[in-house]
């Protein structure tokens, strides 16, 4: 996919509005639009990989920030004394839908079982 197809590519562009928490030189945290929690927060790098997969082979310094980023945003939204879920939705069967590397961090609530079956 071309990045300038890619919707987290424009979020970082700034051509699509976007609820940001924190940015540093290589990451952005933004809300998710379709909160599953009260408090669910994408972290993105800001450059333009796949999946978690792609950005760690190409990149591990880079996904390290990744990684970096959802701790302190764990920490400034309340989450780090109670817990939280860190979450790296990957292909077809991870029900990945949006093709730029993202975590997911999740909590506010107990969040039950990690997987629905
Ligand atoms: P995934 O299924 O792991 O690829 O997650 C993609 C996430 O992106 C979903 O939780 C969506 O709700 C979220 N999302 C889609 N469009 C936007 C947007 N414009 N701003 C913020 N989050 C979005
Ligand atoms: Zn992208």
């Amino acid at each position: 996919m071309m990045e300038t197809e890619c919707l987290f590519c424009r979020i970082v562009a700034g051509e699509i509005p976007a609820t940001v928490v924190r940015e540093t030189d290589t990451t952005l945290a933004f809300r998710d639009i379709n909160p599953k929690a009260p408090v669910h927060v994408l972290v993105i790098p800001k450059e333009h990989y796949a999946d978690v997969v792609t950005l760690t082979e190409a990149d591990p310094g880079l996904a390290g920030d990744v990684l970096g980023t959802a701790a302190v945003v764990a920490e400034t939204e309340g989450l780090a004394a109670d817990g939280f879920r860190l979450i790296f939705n990957t292909g077809p069967y991870g029900g990945q839908e949006v093709f730029h590397a993202h975590a997911h961090v999740l909590g506010g609530e107990p969040l039950g079982p990690m997987l629905a079956r």
